[in-house]
């Protein structure tokens, strides 16, 4: 199996995590009798500032003869954050139709979290992926008058609803058997009852897998308080957004919580670490990259070469229980390289077993 993956570094934090991620998934490929080959582009603020668009035109047509994108970050000071996000990863989502966005979050022996009801959590956010709150619907009207007003108009329609629902059911078929649908459709009557009839009757042709609808302001309060209790989270686009941060805190933070945008059709998936360009970091060589390692390993699971995904999870496992190898977000004094090489290094010990 050959494997050709777009790298798009970014911004910030994202060529450094890309940088110590890159060796750890081509080691996991050859390591499984894999190729991997890497076409890094140049994509992001600093592009835009250079040529007035963060990527060219073609982009998405460039990605689709490829298998699969990682992606770093987006995000300059110098920039203003929704010209980067619409021009560069919305629009890719959408050009791609990267219907639903996956966010794992599992706890890990030795890692510290906030959250004291960590330990056992292992839950994944199917996030719808391309509407909801976020289509850019709406307007803003009277500008600098007091009567000054603006429009988001939340858009939610059936066959993304159903898209989204089967990808969480069989998700879910594969895992424990529960999906939690988080809405608030005692609150916002149109949409989000109209996610609780879809997923109902999607629900009816997965017989074995359990369905509960919770309300998010309820889903917040028990992933503080029973997170180990929750399998899949189905959720519309704001609330998955939203949630997932709140998941990454049970994990350990921004820096351990991966993610990916894939489509249920053929075409090439994206992985990226949900957290930003950190900017307050950036160029000290302290970020986090298991968030990026472990976006690697879901791109393997969606090639059709999970146990290079595997490998990686357990290498990056075997690495956090030193806790030499922590990062400053983990409360350590490791590097970003020094936890890269701990990972490759307990990969190639697996390779030698
Ligand atoms: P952006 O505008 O690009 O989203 P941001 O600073 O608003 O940037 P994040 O980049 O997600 O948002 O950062 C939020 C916080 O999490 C920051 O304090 C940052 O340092 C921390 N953080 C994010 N990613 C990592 C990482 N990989 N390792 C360590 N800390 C991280």
């Amino acid at each position: 199996m050959q494997i050709r993956l777009v790298s798009i570094p970014g911004d910030g934090v994202g060529p450094e995590v890309v940088a110590a991620t890159l060796p750890v998934i081509q080691d996991a490929a050859l390591m499984h009798g894999a190729g991997l080959d890497v076409l890094e582009v140049d994509w992001g603020g600093e592009r835009h500032l250079r040529t007035g668009a963060p990527m060219p035109d073609d982009a998405a047509e460039l990605v689709r003869s490829h298998d699969a994108v990682l992606f770093g970050a987006v995000g300059r000071p110098d920039v203003p954050d929704h010209e980067l996000v619409w021009g560069l990863i919305i629009a890719l989502r959408q050009q791609l139709d990267l219907a639903v966005n996956l966010r794992p979050v599992r706890s890990w022996e030795n890692v510290p979290s906030v959250v004291t009801s960590a330990p056992g959590t292992d839950l994944l956010i199917v996030r719808e992926n391309t509407e909801g709150e976020y289509t850019g619907v709406g307007g803003r009207t009277h500008r600098g008058r007091e009567a000054e007003l603006g429009i988001e108009v939340a858009v939610h329609s059936r066959p993304a609803i159903e898209r989204a629902a089967r990808y969480a059911f069989e998700q879910a078929g594969r895992r424990r058997g529960q999906v939690a649908l988080v809405t608030k459709s005692n609150a916002m009557r149109h949409g989000y009852t109209l996610w609780d009839e879809i997923v109902a009757e999607v629900a009816a042709e997965f017989p074995a897998v359990e369905c509960q609808p919770v309300l998010v302001d309820a889903m917040a309060a028990q992933m503080i308080q029973r997170p180990a209790e929750l399998d899949v989270l189905l959720c519309s686009n704001l609330f998955g957004d939203i949630l997932a941060d709140l998941a990454a805190v049970l994990a350990g933070g921004m820096g351990m919580a991966p993610s990916a945008n894939v489509s249920p059709a053929t075409t090439p998936g994206l992985f990226e670490p949900i957290h930003g360009s950190a900017p307050d970091i950036a160029g000290q060589g302290i970020a986090n990259p298991t968030a990026c390692m472990l976006s690697g390993a879901m791109m393997f699971d969606h090639v059709g070469l999970p146990a290079a995904g595997d490998s990686i999870r357990n290498a990056i496992a075997v690495a956090l229980l030193d806790s030499s190898n922590h990062t400053p977000d983990l409360g350590g004094t490791g590097t970003t390289d020094g936890l890269a090489a701990a990972v490759r290094s307990a990969l190639n010990r697996e390779r030698n077993t």
